[in-house]
């Protein structure tokens, strides 16, 4: 099917098919490519406004239980320095939060399911609430856990939670993952996730090794099956010191250029999901200094500047050459509200930016 008319399918409200987002996915002409970016901006400013809404990162832990195989912290990589942030560095970063209008903060972390981490985390959460008196909003990136742990956690304060399942394709979940990681155990947490009430969200990583334009189509049909709130999906970056670190370009059956894929995979989550929240994430920009700006023309409303005290920001990298490691949160800020205003959007200071489409189905 022509472009045009899956996008005139997708406004009617009807779920595209496989084969019609891998039409979307594979354009290759220039002038193709922007014309599937303008529509999907046209849904964007149509379905969620052009408000960008701020998630403060606190990178709180690089302690992780787990190995993937192509993340830069796992379990067996003994060159880092692992940590954990001190109490008051958490507040303080949440504190910037508040004082600099930020609507919410994400506390991500490595993996750690041993009652001191869940009740360190509960703790943290009750008083990043009662300092901001309720106002900030928190969302939680802390991996797998039990339903108590993600029960306490959503009454100590947290509303939403991130938890990627990186892709979609329980082939390929395989191989990027020893064989103690579980792609239904991780399945199932989204649906435990729900159940407490989050707002959930999702993502995956593109241009993986191994994976392929129909397993990127899946991922979409799966965002939509999933029925979750938000998405953070960027493009896979190797980390040097894993197994995944040492593959070849022959281990890559797309041959696109990563950025470009990845700009595009926002912009087809956005004509096909409508009405949820996109993440432009740092990946972009590690791969393209204007990265996450090109991501907010596809589509995407989130941007999540880090805002972890700078000393402890090179020991949390999930892939090499992570961008704005020595930047401090001041400067960052500073750099995005003017990226923000040369796209002709505006930051929505003070609000939470909940998904519509969460709001929709309460
Ligand atoms: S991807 Fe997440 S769970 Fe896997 S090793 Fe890295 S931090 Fe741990």
């Amino acid at each position: 099917m022509e472009p045009e008319r899956i996008f005139k399918k997708a406004e009617s409200g009807r779920p595209l098919n496989r084969e019609e987002l891998k039409t979307l996915l594979t354009l290759e002409k220039e002038d193709d490519v922007s014309r599937l970016l303008e529509e999907a901006y046209r849904v964007k400013l149509a379905a969620v406004g052009k408000k960008v809404y701020f998630r403060g990162i606190i990178e709180f832990s690089n302690i992780c239980e787990k190995n993937c195989l192509y993340c830069g912290i796992r379990r067996d990589n003994g060159s880092v320095e692992r940590y954990e942030l001190p109490e008051e560095a958490v507040l303080a970063a949440a504190e910037f939060a508040s004082s600099r209008n930020y609507g919410s903060v994400v506390i991500q972390a490595g993996e750690r399911s041993d009652e001191g981490f869940v009740s360190t985390v509960e703790k943290l959460l009750k008083k990043i609430k009662k300092a901001s008196s309720g106002k900030l909003g928190i969302t939680l990136s802390l991996g797998e856990q039990s339903e108590e742990a993600y029960r306490r956690w959503f009454e100590a304060g947290a509303h939403r939670y991130l938890l990627r399942i990186e892709t979609s394709s329980r082939e390929l979940y395989k191989r990027l993952h020893p064989k103690d990681h579980s792609f239904d155990g991780r399945r199932k947490c989204l649906e435990l996730l729900k159940s407490c009430g989050y707002q959930v969200g999702t993502g995956v990583m593109i241009r993986l090794p191994f994976q392929t334009y129909d397993d990127l189509a899946g991922d979409l049909l799966f965002f939509r099956e999933a029925d979750v709130a938000m998405i953070g999906m960027g493009p896979y970056l190797p980390s040097g010191n894993t197994p995944f670190g040492k593959l070849t370009e022959k281990d890559f059956p797309i041959s696109e250029d990563p950025c470009s894929l990845a700009i595009k995979m926002i912009a087809v989550a956005r004509v096909f999901l409508r009405d949820v929240n996109i993440a432009s994430t740092t990946a972009l920009q590690a791969l393209n200094p204007k990265g996450r700006e090109m991501g907010l023309k596809a589509g995407a409303n989130i941007i999540m500047p880090n805002i972890t005290e700078t000393r402890f920001r090179p020991s949390y990298q999930l892939y090499d050459n992570k961008p704005s490691v020595d930047e401090n949160a001041v400067e960052c800020v500073k750099r995005l509200e003017e990226a923000i205003a040369a796209v002709g959007e505006e930051i929505g200071y003070g609000e939470w930016g909940d998904s519509p489409h969460f709001g929709k189905k309460k």
